[in-house]
């Protein structure tokens, strides 16, 4: 009997002694010993009453722990639950409700809070701290190294992850063992991933990005990886001497150049940057470039799909693209029922290929909004293609500014404020107006140790934007407010200044 996604990324690490997890400690776990993990953590589950298809909901600190409870689940055949450690109890409510896991793993630290909210929705309740610490580890200890997996193929659920969701209920985000698989396949091969490969790994593990994206990959070409808690700038330059690749959100990049500590010579050994999850600002690709040689390949994707999209490996990574369609992902741009033609014309974004989710969890009337029965997944994300094919993302649908009749991209007002002198970055959203329904309005950032106007950023445009798409007001802020994966929260923006436009501001 087969297990799919067991057998390709796990069964594989079985006699390699050597180090596949590389901590900052100078610790070293073996491909061997963490196969071990893997099956102590499988028996634990088991005896917790895991079995086949229920859920195991897991809100911990990122440790090879964590990371073996994911190979564990499946192992099991069950449906691994990863939730965000930003959560807090009145959102873990609804998320244990919903999914009701048979075994809910949290930090000792949120135990005392948790435990009513485990006891209420009949889940199992364990502890596992970022040293590997807790019930669990204690449930672990004297379990078997070895376990026989349980038969799961491609159609069998693997995961289960919440999207963000700004607006309403967090949708549970069905992936199956085959969406996985294929797309660590597709792209181990299009980012040419060996054995050789040491993946510089800071990215959480409660997001498709870091869980799937980044250990799916390695664990498929039995590379290594340098495995951090989390993104601490100290640990990142100490790592990459000895990393070959790296995957991250567009702040990791800003974050390094922001030290001139982080050089080229640093960067001897790295043959691979990767970048996704937000915008990369082409003024960061430019300033990476420079200061290391290296040319970030940014990539598009998002839970209910994984990755859709990547800039070429060979040829040309484009600022401000997201490159072309995933071999066996099929993209297209649809704008008023029927697919765009043209380069430059905006639609949202669909894909349809062995990556695209099962539906959502127990949403059937959300499945079928998004999801079409011929499998095209509606993606909300709005996009383009230039003249030689690389997309562009111009915004999400539900960030689309309407104002006086007139549709406007943010990204794009967003590029000419950001080519401003003196600006680092932008947002831009529509509020609230009792003449145009919504006005556009800007949020920027100044570059360090300018003091920036933001009228003059205003004036600055005038001569290069229709009259219409102009921001009617903005304002200058220390720092965009940012979730853990980097993405500016537009929703929080529209918040903070809804009521700009409703009485005048002087
Ligand atoms: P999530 O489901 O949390 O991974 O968020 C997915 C969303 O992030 C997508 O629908 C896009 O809106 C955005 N996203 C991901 N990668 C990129 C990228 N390279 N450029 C712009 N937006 C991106």
């Amino acid at each position: 009997m087969t297990n799919m996604l067991y057998d390709a990324l796990f069964a594989p690490l079985a006699g390699r002694d050597r180090g596949f997890l590389l901590l900052d400690d100078g610790r070293e776990i073996s491909g061997a010993a963490f196969l071990a993990m893997v099956a102590r953590a499988g028996h634990a589950l088991q005896a917790a009453g895991l079995r086949a298809g229920d859920r195991v909901a897991v809100q911990v600190a990122k440790s090879p722990e964590a990371l073996a409870i994911y190979g564990a689940s499946v192992a099991l055949g069950a449906v691994f639950l990863p939730l965000n450690t930003a959560y807090t109890p009145v959102e873990l409510d609804y998320f244990l409700g919903d999914a009701t896991p048979a075994v809910f793993l949290c930090d000792p630290a949120a135990e005392a809070a948790l435990a009513p909210l485990a006891a209420r929705h009949g889940a199992r309740l364990f502890t596992l701290d970022a040293a590997g610490a807790g019930s669990f580890a204690a449930a672990m200890a004297d379990q078997p190294g070895t376990l026989t997996p349980a038969p799961r193929g491609e159609a069998d659920l693997a995961a289960i992850l919440y999207t963000s969701g700004t607006t309403g209920r967090s949708k549970g985000a069905m992936l199956t063992q085959g969406n996985l698989l294929s797309n660590a396949r597709v792209l181990a091969d299009l980012w040419r991933f060996t054995a050789e490969d040491v993946l510089l790994h800071a990215l959480p593990i409660f997001h498709t990005h870091g869980l799937f994206v980044a250990s799916n990959i390695s664990l498929l070409t039995g590379g290594q990886m340098i495995f951090l808690p989390g993104f601490d700038l100290e640990a990142v330059l100490r790592a990459l001497p000895r990393a070959t690749a790296m995957m991250g959100v567009p702040t990791f990049y800003t974050r390094l150049l922001d030290t001139q500590r982080f050089t080229r010579d640093l960067c001897a050994g790295m043959r691979l940057f990767i970048s996704g999850s937000a915008p990369l600002l082409a003024e960061t690709h430019r300033a990476f470039a420079e200061r290391t040689g290296h040319r970030i390949l940014e990539r598009y994707g998002m839970t209910e799909t994984n990755m859709n999209t990547s800039n070429p490996y060979d040829g040309d990574r484009r600022p401000g693209t997201v490159g072309f369609p995933l071999p066996g992902v099929a993209l297209r741009i649809m704008a008023e029922g029927a697919e765009v033609t043209g380069p430059g014309e905006a639609g949202v974004i669909e894909v349809r290929g062995p990556n695209v989710f099962a539906g959502y969890w127990q949403m059937p009337e959300k499945t079928a909004e998004e999801l079409r029965p011929d499998g095209w997944f509606i993606t909300g994300d709005i996009g383009r293609r230039d003249e030689d094919g690389y997309v562009q993302i111009v915004g999400r649908a539900k960030d689309l500014v309407i104002s006086g009749g007139f549709n406007i991209y943010p990204v794009e007002v967003e590029a000419e404020l950001d080519a401003q002198p003196g600006v680092l970055e932008s947002a831009v959203v529509g509020l609230p107006h009792p003449d145009f329904g919504e006005a556009v309005f800007a949020v920027l950032v100044a570059q360090k140790g300018v003091a920036l106007e933001a009228q003059t950023v205003l004036d600055g445009i005038r001569d290069r934007l229709a009259r219409f798409k102009q921001p009617k007001a903005a304002v200058v802020v220390a720092a965009l407010p940012r979730n853990t994966m980097g993405k500016v929260q537009k929703a929080e923006l529209r918040k903070t200044y809804a009521g700009w436009f409703a009485t005048p501001q002087a």
